[in-house]
């Protein structure tokens, strides 16, 4: 295909250039066709010098009169050249400074296309430093004035017009060959310009109307191409053969009987949306969004008892020993009273350092076990299941892609629900977890109070101690969460380590303070854990261990140093640790914050309790790539589509692939065979997804 092509064999790129292209991702000439410029700037009209205004940026041609350049007598090795041009009406003068090497492009007589700012200096209007491009031949007329010019990132030793020149040669080449991946009915349903038209018209755009119907053409193949295999898998799913639960025994009705809470509807709701999956034999495969607190766990046990008491095994994973234990111990004094058929729910619990472990795992070999919870000990090979029906995965953005799709694997297409505190909006949600249902929990349990956020200086930190110690005589908890266990002299940053010395010994003297890190032996965080729980501990330093899952209603206070070390969705999980029961709670952060971005982040704190909220707020200061790390990346791969600004065309795109893969779920149609080259090209894995099933 004319698309694979090496951009080396493009005219006008030698090894050189093709070297320079590729420091900056192009490799073949598809690259360089999607590299779309940066900007663009209008240059179908020009100003006329004679009417320039001081302060006004604007872009002039004009021709050379004189071109000189002087040493600055003030500043020594300091250049200044400048040259006077003339718009057949007007003279300006226009100065660069410390640029030796432009003189020679300045000779008397050469037209240039100048953009600047014009400044008043000594008494008349000039331009400092102004972009300017010279035109030369008839031909670069056309490409680079009279017209919208694209601006493009440049990769090295490139100037714009080599840049625009090298654009040109490829489209003139390329476009009247080009092969359209979508088909002619899909366009017209949607309204999409074709291929050719698009590619020409996000280089060199005829008007910004076009250059934005372009943009959105580009953007909904972009979209498509990313939901087909998310569209295929949650198709092909549909078809296979699980588990067709009981989910109406009497087990789970005895459950939710002697819970001491009324669920909420929003937890009402998703029990159903569960139940209907799980109801059937097709596998269920969803995702459960809910903020911090919205109570996730209890949904999650309601399932794995619908699971349960057909006599299926479930597998609950966890991201931390201490969230793993913690889910252990409250479901067994969930479920002490209660009988499936009579026969008491035996539970396991299974974390990497068990000295019990070979014999629960035998246990759950033979169906001994039904619950079984665990971390991503679970995961290991010798772990087999007898009859595994359900896999639940909590707190899921803290697992990979691939350890996901491992547990599963340990059954016959058992059901899956996966959770996550991160909510985000529903379009990046579609866009991460297209093969997907899912569920969102979007409302807390009646009676909370938002938790109160203060924010302190360093020097402030007594306030917020006194604060917390107000908590404390009310026979209240706490946590002091720190960045790190050991301090840093270079970060100038307080360590958990020594602070818990300090607190306990100074500050804190008097009261019960506990210290829990990750560099502590498992059995000692339990027993630390176990004691705070308990209320054998007031207070308890910690670092961001204690990010995901805790639960201790008790605990109304957090004190957290040098908040600007943490991310905004991060500090939104550790303060989820507190505002649990019915007590108002409070949530102190500690930082001298000097950037913009930190400044933001803890204001965003102090204003919003919302986890989609702030989800979307932590969107807009880190963009989408930062926020999902490299671990998701598929958002990050989307070069121009924006999920979070295009969500009719990301809805639209998603139709039509689920139409397409209705219609013809091996893209054999001749048709369909570009889009198909395509796909095979992108996703590699891609090939054997249609192929199986
Ligand atoms: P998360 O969604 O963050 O995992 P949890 O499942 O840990 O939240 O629930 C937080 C707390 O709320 C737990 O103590 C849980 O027992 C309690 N809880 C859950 N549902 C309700 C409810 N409907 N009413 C009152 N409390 C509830
Ligand atoms: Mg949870």
């Amino acid at each position: 295909m004319p698309e694979n092509t090496p951009v080396q064999y493009l005219k006008g790129v030698g090894p050189k250039r093709s070297d320079a292209f590729a420091a900056v991702g192009i490799r073949t000439l598809e690259d360089l066709l999607y590299y779309f410029p940066r900007r663009y700037v209008d240059r179908t009209n020009f100003c006329k010098i004679s009417s320039l205004k001081e302060g006004e940026s604007c872009t002039v041609k004009a021709r050379v009169l004189a071109s000189r350049q002087h040493r600055s007598w003030r500043r020594r090795g300091f250049s200044i050249t400048e040259a006077v041009v003339f718009d057949e009406a007007a003279k300006l003068t226009c100065v660069w400074f410390n640029q030796p090497y432009i003189l020679d492009s300045l000779k008397p007589g050469s037209v240039l296309i100048l953009y600047g700012r014009v400044e008043h200096y000594g008494g008349r209007l000039q331009f400092s430093n102004p972009e300017f491009e010279v035109i030369t031949g008839e031909d670069e007329e056309m490409l680079n004035i009279g017209r919208i010019v694209p601006i493009y990132r440049l990769p090295e030793g490139f100037s714009q017009r080599t840049m625009r020149q090298l654009v040109k040669n490829l489209l003139d080449e390329f476009l009247p060959k080009v092969n359209d991946r979508l088909a002619y009915d899909l366009r017209t349903r949607n309204k999409l310009l074709n291929l050719a038209q698009s590619l020409l018209n996000i280089h060199f755009p005829e008007s910004f109307t076009l250059q934005q119907e372009a943009y959105s053409r580009l953007s909904f193949e972009e979209f498509f191409i990313f939901q087909i295999p998310l569209v295929l898998r949650k198709l092909k799913k549909n078809r296979l053969l699980g588990q067709a639960h009981d989910t109406e025994g009497k087990l789970t009705q005895d459950f939710i009987a002697a819970l001491p809470f009324q669920l909420t509807a929003a937890q009402q709701k998703v029990i159903a949306e569960i139940k209907a999956d799980m109801r059937l034999s097709q596998p269920m495969h969803r995702l459960l969004q809910g903020d911090v607190g919205s109570g996730k766990t209890v949904v999650a046990v309601i399932a794995c008892l619908m699971a349960v008491q057909g006599g299926y095994q479930v597998a609950f994973m966890a991201p931390t020993e201490i969230l793993a234990r913690q889910h252990y111990n409250k479901m067994i004094s969930q479920l002490a009273g209660l009988k499936n058929k009579g026969k008491a729910i035996s539970a396991g619990l299974l974390i990497g350092a068990d000295k019990e472990k070979d014999k629960l795992i035998q246990e759950i070999k033979n169906g001994k076990v039904s619950l079984v919870v665990g971390t991503h000990a679970l995961l290991g090979e010798h772990v087999k299941f007898k009859d595994l029906g359900l896999v639940i995965i909590d707190e899921q953005h803290k697992f990979g892609v691939s350890q996901r799709a491992i547990l599963p694997q340990k059954g016959v297409n058992p059901d899956v629900l996966i959770m996550t505190a991160t909510p985000i909006p529903r379009t990046l949600a579609i866009t991460l977890y297209g093969d997907l249902d899912i569920s969102v929990i979007n409302e807390l349990p009646s009676g909370r109070l938002p938790v109160k956020t203060m924010r302190f200086t360093h020097a402030q930190n007594t306030k917020a101690y006194a604060l917390a110690k107000e908590q404390l005589f009310k026979g209240r908890q706490a946590f002091v969460i720190y960045p790190v266990i050991e301090e840093s002299y270079a970060l100038d940053i307080a360590g958990a380590k020594k602070m818990f010395i300090q607190l306990k010994d100074d500050q804190f003297r008097g009261f019960r303070l506990g210290l829990i890190h990750g560099k502590l032996k498992t059995a000692e965080q339990d027993e630390v854990m176990r004691k705070f729980e308990n209320k054998e501990l007031d207070m308890l330093i910690s670092t961001t261990i204690l990010e995901v899952g805790i639960d201790i209603p008790n605990a109304t206070c957090m004190i957290i140093e040098s908040a600007e070390r943490f991310g905004l969705s991060q500090l939104h999980q550790l303060r989820g640790r507190i505002g649990r029961g019915k007590d108002e709670s409070i949530c102190l952060l500690i930082s001298d914050a000097k950037t913009e971005e930190a400044k933001a982040r803890l204001g965003a704190m102090a204003q919003f309790q919302d986890g989609f909220r702030i989800a979307e707020e932590d969107l807009k200061i880190r963009g989408p790539g930062e926020f999902f790390g490299s671990r998701q990346h598929g958002l990050t791969e989307l070069k121009i589509a924006n999920p979070l600004t295009q969500m009719q065309l990301l809805k639209a795109a998603r139709e039509e692939a689920t139409a397409l893969l209705r219609l013809d779920p091996g893209l054999a149609n001749r048709e369909h065979s570009s889009l198909k080259a395509k796909l095979i090209a992108r996703f590699p894995e891609y090939e054997q997804l249609m192929l199986i099933g």
